[in-house]
């Protein structure tokens, strides 16, 4: 097999070495239980709290006046927390959520899990260029909708989702007798978020996506906006999310989110140099190739091909050591998925989805191209 060249940092990142230092630390000196009141209680305390400091900086809420960040084990964890947690404590004026068709399965699994206890959904659609319409989001509201949620990134496209003027079409409507979840994983890091420009009640991060470790992620939840805890237990979290917190893990992500937001605007530019030189080689090798979805995050590079041996493309973009997803990492690899239906790509086509970071070079992406480009022509695959 061919040297790997890893592409899938949509689907999870490379831990930076600052960050397993830190996480050596904690595990091996600061091990306490941040519950404790000795020494190594008080210290693990402090990693934790400062943690929540770097998150809530990271959102745009420095001083913790609009909400606090709650740790959860990942991203999903997160999602499910903010989307059941937030219907159930408002279901007693009504039961009525909205969600679009595209949104990742961390928030519809759970909004189906809200269907089956007698809630109503309404999914929105989307357009072929993978971006919602806020005026489509707000005709979709009724007067018991208790939830809305839409992501910030969309995470097989990369497309940017203007949440901020969906929640401003809903307050219009709704003012606070909505909750407002926003998935902003694949955001963090990657665009400056603010949490009272996009004036949501809650948004759902995760390490592993920004250098952390995989187990860890957060909720930002806005102060007074009832959230049902999952389950019961002692009163970590102020009784969010029972469970003795991985200290290791959350003092990593507040370090990853740290370095990641002071270095978005130079990592943005490199990215989109990165981006437009992967696109400028695999449409001069492949005709035609199609790039899913506009106004999308630079790391995340989607493109679609016309054929039937998809099989065949995945097996050998594998034995060329090129690591890439078709769509999620949760979906199968040469499968046509809920987003793809979602932006009406044709049943006989299938997307590529490369994504980069920091640690991503331009020799990767010549290389990769490359690779993809003699893969695609070998397996007879033409642009969409
Ligand atoms: N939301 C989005 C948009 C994601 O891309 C992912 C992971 O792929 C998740 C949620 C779930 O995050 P985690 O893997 O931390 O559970």
């Amino acid at each position: 097999m061919r040297s790997l060249i890893y592409l899938d940092n949509a689907a999870t990142t490379r831990v930076a070495p600052e960050v397993a230092a830190l996480m050596r630390r904690c595990m091996l000196r600061d091990y306490g239980n941040p519950s404790c009141y000795h020494g190594f209680g008080l210290a693990a305390e402090a990693l934790r709290e400062r943690a929540r400091r770097q998150l809530s900086v990271a959102v745009g809420d420095p001083r913790g006046r609009r909400g606090r960040i709650v740790f959860t084990s990942c991203g999903t964890e997160a999602d499910a927390l903010a989307v059941l947690g937030a219907a159930r404590a408002r279901a007693s004026s009504g039961r009525h959520v909205v969600v679009p068709t595209f949104e990742h399965k961390a928030i519809l699994g759970n909004v189906d899990a809200l269907r089956h206890e007698g809630f109503r959904v309404t999914t929105v659609a989307v357009g072929g260029d993978g971006v919602i319409d806020p005026a489509a989001f707000a005709r979709a509201l009724r007067k018991d909708t208790v939830l809305v949620g839409c992501m910030l990134v969309q995470n097989e496209i990369g497309t940017i989702q203007p949440v901020a003027e969906i929640a401003r079409a809903v307050r219009a409507r709704r003012g606070d007798e909505v909750h407002i979840h926003c998935d902003a994983v694949q955001a963090l890091g990657r665009l400056p978020i603010d949490v009272a420009e996009l004036d949501v009640d809650s948004l759902a991060l995760s390490g592993h996506k920004i250098h952390a470790a995989k187990g860890v992620g957060a909720l930002w939840l806005r102060n007074h906006s009832p959230v049902n805890p999952l389950w019961r237990g002692a009163s970590q979290e102020e009784s969010r999310r029972a469970g003795t917190e991985n200290v290791p893990g959350i003092a990593g992500f507040g370090l990853a989110a740290e370095m990641a937001v002071a270095r978005i605007g130079p990592e943005r530019e490199r990215l989109t140099r990165l981006r437009r030189k992967l696109l400028g080689l695999l449409t001069e090798g492949v005709a035609g190739i199609q790039v899913l979805g506009t106004h999308a995050v630079p790391h995340i590079v989607a493109v679609a091909l016309k054929g039937h041996r998809f099989k065949r493309l995945a097996t050998m973009l594998q034995e060329q050591g090129i690591c890439v997803s078709g769509g999620s990492a949760c979906g199968v690899p040469e499968g046509h998925t809920h987003v793809h239906a979602a932006i009406g790509l044709p049943e006989d086509t299938r997307a590529v989805r490369i994504s980069m970071s920091r640690y991503t070079t331009e020799r990767d992406i010549e290389q990769a191209a490359r690779r993809i480009v003699q893969v695609a022509r070998t397996v007879g695959l033409t642009g969409a």
